[in-house]
């Protein structure tokens, strides 16, 4: 099997080049982030605080499917998968995620996907704690002004209308949350080839990252 890990800050592009890319090579996209949202969602439902996120484990479900070759999530059976976009949700993961006991619950729905397909996982530790003997490890990064932008305009797609300078402070607050935790921080890890992709289109970042693939796997 191949493993293709993508780690890097919220709105590097990840997830939208990542699913380029596996639609292209034929493999499996798994964003790890959707996961940490689910959780989220559920303790903002129940109006739980986020550092006892450990105490709800016990009580929820969390299922990763696939449904016409896309991802969606599922909590105790409900389908989340567009409930989880929101900036709300977002805090709620970034900050759920801190909680070593959810990531713990989380490995192995992980690396399970990564045993049993070909698959190019997005998250924030892939390279360094969930798969660290993927063949292939790429760090996309951008600048936080390029991503809140980025971040923006996906929202708009959706429908969702959210000012620029609460996005980018949203960013940076993440970012400084996932680069400073305790566990699993954000961070390149040795092996990984660093992309940023502040100054490329779309097209461009797709096309590196397929070179790397290349490059080591020979595929
Ligand atoms: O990728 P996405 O923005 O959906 O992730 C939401 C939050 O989940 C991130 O801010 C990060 O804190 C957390 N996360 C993580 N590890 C992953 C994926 C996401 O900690 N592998």
């Amino acid at each position: 099997m191949i493993a293709v890990a993508i780690d890097g800050p919220a709105g590097a592009g990840k997830s939208s080049i990542a699913r380029a890319v596996a639609k292209k090579k034929g493999y499996i996209y798994v964003d790890t982030g959707a996961l940490y949202r689910t959780i989220g969602l559920y303790c903002i439902r129940k109006g739980i605080s986020y550092n006892d996120a450990e105490s709800v484990l016990s009580e929820i479900k969390v299922e990763l499917k696939y449904e016409n070759g896309e991802q969606a999530m599922y909590l105790l059976g409900e389908n989340v998968t567009s409930l989880i976009r929101t900036e709300e949700v977002s805090m709620a993961a970034s900050a759920v995620s801190a909680v070593p006991a959810v990531r713990a619950f989380l490995l192995e729905t992980q690396r399970d996907l990564a045993r049993k397909n070909n698959v190019i996982m997005d998250g924030r530790d892939i390279a360094t704690v969930v798969l660290p003997d993927a063949k292939v490890k790429i760090f996309l990064t951008a600048s936080p002004e390029c991503r809140a932008k980025r971040r923006v305009t996906q929202l708009a797609e959706k429908g969702i209308i959210e000012d620029y300078n609460k996005v980018l402070e949203e960013v940076n607050t993440r970012d400084y949350n996932d680069s400073h935790r305790a566990v699993a921080p954000l961070k390149p890890s040795e092996e990984s080839v660093v992309i940023d992709t502040t100054e490329d289109s779309f097209e461009d970042s797709v096309e590196k990252i397929l070179a790397v693939i290349e490059e080591k796997t020979g595929e």
